[in-house]
């Protein structure tokens, strides 16, 4: 066991959520890789999110969050202190609420499940998230998107709790918005986002625009294997995935880690990979990239916890 979290804490967390010890965060990446938590909480609502909060305060343990583990490598040596996990149905509240054009939605909800969900009810302009993984609140935070959009072109408040376990609201602003990154509060997590959407003109144009998405995707993208998505953010004036291509880096491979010969901006796992094969490819093609062309690649995915 690598549990560092004094037992009377864990007893604390139980009457919050569901609390797992040493729990592989192999399962909760789409990398499939990443050590235990020393303690995961998949809170049981905002107010207990709030306590959950309060009481990594008071014991001065670390406190990392995760969503749907997306964009995520997690070091194989695991996350120490507390991970809470705003991910699943478990964290409550798990469905949209629609009104008009505003639909309220946890940020526990997949992303798919808001676009199926929407367009249901014939609304229009969360198109482009179909196919994009994870949940919600990992969405909102990375300002996630595509070509035909971003989160804030549509989110018009959030919902968090802060560093002091209270929650928050906060209006949306373009201003706030940068290419995959939203500012916010330092330590605020998010528990849900407020979408202003159009009614559609035509219910099946919508669907069809979904359907035509995850077409593109499926050709465009390895979803055979798992992975984190495009690797690296596409620096001024470059696409990250021609730099690797061009870098001659397509296919290439460290351990179980290897660049996607379909899409050179994603790092697959191959079979076996450990998160260490991981960060260490995403090294050499940095090192590569800037070498050949004197650009330096900048990772969207997130790594943490201890390699
Ligand atoms: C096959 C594939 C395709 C992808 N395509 C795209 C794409 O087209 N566009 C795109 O933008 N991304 C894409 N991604 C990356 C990823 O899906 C997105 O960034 C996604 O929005 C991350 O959401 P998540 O819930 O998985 O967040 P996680 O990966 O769990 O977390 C991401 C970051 O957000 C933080 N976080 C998560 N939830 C919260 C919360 N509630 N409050 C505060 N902080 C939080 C975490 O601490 C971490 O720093 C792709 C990934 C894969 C695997």
């Amino acid at each position: 066991m690598n549990v560092t979290v004094p037992h009377d804490v864990v007893r604390r967390l139980r009457a919050l959520g569901v609390v797992k010890t040493d729990e592989p965060l192999s399962r909760h990446t789409t990398f499939k890789t990443g050590g235990p938590a020393d303690v995961l909480v998949v809170p049981s609502g905002v107010v207990p999110l709030g306590e959950i909060v309060r009481i990594c305060a008071e014991s001065g343990l670390p406190r990392t969050v995760i969503g749907g583990g997306s964009n995520l490598l997690v070091g194989d040596r695991g996350i120490r202190g507390i991970t809470v996990c705003v991910s699943t149905d478990a964290f409550g509240r798990a469905v949209p609420v629609v009104e008009g054009d505003i639909v309220e939605v946890p940020a526990s909800v997949r992303k798919d499940d808001f676009v199926s969900i929407c367009a249901e009810k014939g609304l229009s302009g969360m198109e482009f998230m179909a196919g994009i993984p994870g949940c919600i609140g990992g969405g909102i935070v990375m300002n996630a998107g595509t070509v035909d959009g971003n989160f804030v072109d549509i989110l018009d408040r959030i919902e968090f709790v802060d560093v002091r376990g209270e929650v928050k609201h906060r209006d949306v602003t373009p201003s706030m918005a940068r290419y995959r990154h939203l500012d916010m509060e330092e330590g605020a997590i998010v528990t849900a986002g407020r979408f202003r959407l159009r009614r559609a003109d035509d219910d099946g144009a919508v669907r069809r625009r979904i359907r035509e998405l995850l077409d593109e995707r499926a050709k465009k993208h390895p979803l055979d294997y798992p992975s984190a998505g495009s690797v690296f953010k596409n620096p001024e004036g470059h696409s990250s995935w021609k730099l690797v291509n061009d870098a001659g880096l397509k296919g290439h491979r460290i351990g179980g880690a290897m660049v996607s010969e379909l899409h050179t901006n994603f790092i697959v796992n191959a079979g076996g990979a450990r998160s260490a094969d991981i960060r260490e490819l995403i090294e050499f093609i940095r090192e590569k990239v800037y070498i050949t062309f004197g650009v330096m690649l900048e990772p969207e995915v997130r790594l943490v916890g201890e390699f």
